[in-house]
């Protein structure tokens, strides 16, 4: 019998698993993925060999690559861009750590309260989560981007549209400004030349510069794991996970098992309640089942799967929302064509945006070029000259919005990605019941029936809409400031990168699953610790940070009301997960 069991290494379980481990809880960490122990014997920096759904190192699917990747059904035209493995879509993530908007929180009274989705608040004020920020803030750490080319392009064109820079970590009103990262800044050699030779660990400390953190940071050469400059859990929350007895006075390391898919949540009925007693895992590789039981059972498989292990162990769902009210910031692309140099190939991939509360935000986005043409050509708009789909808006972008493919794509890229600047459109969407994880009819895999997305775009809200709208044309008109002669509006297709609140936590029991301390609402003991467990969007601020404060506070209130423990958020320092001691244990 364990105390705990974490189902998921990504984004959020870990955090759950490292804190409770520090204070001494023996915790078992399951991962359905791969564990890439040393990623430079087995990663590289090409596109397809990371980035393909079905192949790719970075992909939703087993360990063993030979083997086929883990089915999802989109019934719509969309794409899930998810990983499995130690770290999970922190791997691809790029490390943006801006804290939510306060007009989601409850209790907020702002005159801009009614720009907000405030029938599904959070459950609990903004300033009670700033201690838990810190907290992440200090061990990650988060700290202001490092700058390049593509800031000075994007900042010049920022400038221009009247805004402020913000310097604060609260944003509370329209604003630019340096994004505050998970990215280790640059120091010695590093960012300062090209030259490969002269970019190894420790002479070079860091971010490197060299512009892949979209393919799993590996950066610099020769450093030890918990110095890699992005701060994905692999490289951050997991090392500290395992080596909590070296670092924590009485910290106890987790057992982390990759190649391990949580199939089933058992629970048993005691005092007329249903209470989680522990999980069954198959092993990837061999295929065998195994059952383990534990005090408290924290699920984190991530939006899509936190819900799909619920339905498919059969969990209770009195009001049917287990699944619904999946929310994606409806995600936009605006791209640049510029005369002159963006470097939009180097540095942290993503260091620069805007943030408008009540509509969203904007951030400027570096990818390959390989990327860069699918995203230029995944649109709901059909093609830009031939066919709209009965889409195709018109605005102050060049022509009408949809793919751009051909001849004109070819220009576009006629110098690889260093010409264009793209900026992401994080749309402040609603929750919405009809926006769903489900149970798919297709036959089922090896962990049971596959998730089924219902995601469509042309469903939304009417304020989702026009969120999506006003940050489409501000973001035409910051790159036409700064200097652009043609700029691209997409029309995306779902993209799902940032995906949340599936299993939201809520102030009403009609229209939530989990409580104001993250429990289920209906069986005891079980906890969800990922991004589905968020109430909304956050206002469109990207999600990870928040997650991570929220399973930090989750894993407060789990040791003291399961185990006797006291809080230490506010009452301790933390440590920060570059720590020489983490690195040495390792
Ligand atoms: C290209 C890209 C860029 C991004 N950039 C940013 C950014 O800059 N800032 C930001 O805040 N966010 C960013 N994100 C989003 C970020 O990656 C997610 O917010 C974060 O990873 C979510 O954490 P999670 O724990 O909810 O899910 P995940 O990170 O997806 O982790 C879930 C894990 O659980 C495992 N799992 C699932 N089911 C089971 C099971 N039944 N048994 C065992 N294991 C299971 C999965 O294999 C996976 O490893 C980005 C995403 C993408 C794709």
């Amino acid at each position: 019998m364990r105390d705990v069991i974490v189902v998921g290494a990504g984004g959020g379980g870990p955090v759950v698993a490292k804190e409770l481990a520090a204070r001494g809880l023996d915790v078992l960490l399951l991962e359905g993925g791969a564990h890439h122990t040393d990623p430079r014997a087995s990663w590289t920096h090409f596109e397809n060999d990371a980035n393909n759904p079905l192949t790719g190192f970075l992909r939703f699917g087993p360990a063993d690559r030979r083997k086929p990747a883990w089915l999802r059904e989109e019934p719509q035209n969309s794409f899930i861009l998810q990983v499995a493995g130690v770290g999970g879509t922190t791997q691809h993530y790029y490390g943006n750590s801006p804290r939510a908007f306060r007009g989601v929180f409850a209790g907020y009274e702002g005159p801009d309260r009614d720009a907000y989705d405030r029938a599904h608040a959070f459950p609990f004020r903004y300033e009670e989560l700033i201690p838990y920020y810190e907290w992440v803030e200090a061990t990650l750490p988060v700290q202001t981007a490092a700058m390049g080319t593509k800031e000075t392009v994007f900042f010049r064109g920022a400038e221009r549209l009247g805004i402020p820079v913000q310097t604060t970590k609260d944003t509370l009103r329209a604003s630019y400004r340096p994004q505050e990262n998970a990215i280790l800044q640059p120091g010695g050699t590093a960012g300062r030349t090209t030259d490969p030779a002269r970019l190894i660990y420790p002479q070079a400390t860091g971010c490197t510069y060299c512009g892949f953190c979209l393919q799993g940071c590996m950066e610099p050469v020769r450093a030890p794991r918990n110095q890699y400059a992005k701060r994905s859990t692999d490289n951050s929350y997991v090392p500290m996970a395992m080596t909590a007895s070296a670092w924590a006075r009485g910290g106890r390391d987790v057992t982390l098992l990759p190649d391990s898919f949580v199939v089933k949540v058992h629970t048993e009925r005691r005092g007329g309640e249903s209470v989680a007693t522990g999980v069954t895992w198959r092993t990837g590789a061999t295929g065998e089942r195994h059952r383990e039981d534990a005090r408290v059972v924290v699920l984190a498989g991530g939006a899509t799967e936190t819900p799909r292990l619920w339905l498919n162990s059969g969990l209770p769902n009195p009001n049917g929302w287990v699944g619904r009210g999946y929310t994606d910031h409806f995600l936009d692309g605006v791209t640049g064509l510029f005369d002159e140099e963006t470097g939009s190939s180097k540095g942290p991939s993503s260091a620069a945006r805007c943030d408008f509360p009540g509509h969203g935000a904007l951030e400027q986005l570096g990818v390959g070029p390989a990327i860069q043409a699918y995203q230029m050509a995944l649109s709901g708009s059909g093609v830009r000259g031939r066919y709209t789909n009965g889409r195709g808006m018109t605005g102050p972008w060049d022509g009408r919005a949809g793919r751009v493919i051909g001849p004109e794509l070819k220009d576009a890229l006629l110098n690889g990605v260093d010409r264009l600047l793209n900026i992401l459109i994080l749309t402040d969407d609603d929750v919405q019941a009809r926006n769903r994880v489900s149970l798919s009819v297709l036959p089922p895999d090896a962990h049971g029936a596959a998730p089924k997305v219902s995601l469509d775009g042309r469903t939304r809200t009417r304020r989702t809409a026009a969120n999506r709208e006003f940050l489409a044309r501000r973001a035409t008109e910051l790159l036409r400031r700064a200097g652009a002669r043609k700029v691209y509006r997409l029309d995306w297709a779902p993209l799902l990168l940032h995906v949340h609140s599936s299993m939201r936590m809520g102030r009403s029991a009609a229209d939530s699953v989990l409580t104001a301390d993250a429990e289920s609402r209906w069986v005891r003991k079980l906890y969800v610790a990922d991004n589905s467990a968020l109430a909304n969007s956050l206002g469109g601020p990207n999600p990870t940070l928040t997650t991570q404060a929220l399973a930090t506070r989750t894993a407060e209130k789990i040791f003291t009301r399961h185990f006797g423990g006291r809080a230490w958020v506010g009452a301790e320092a933390p440590v920060a997960s570059t720590d020489p001691r983490v690195t040495h244990a390792l």
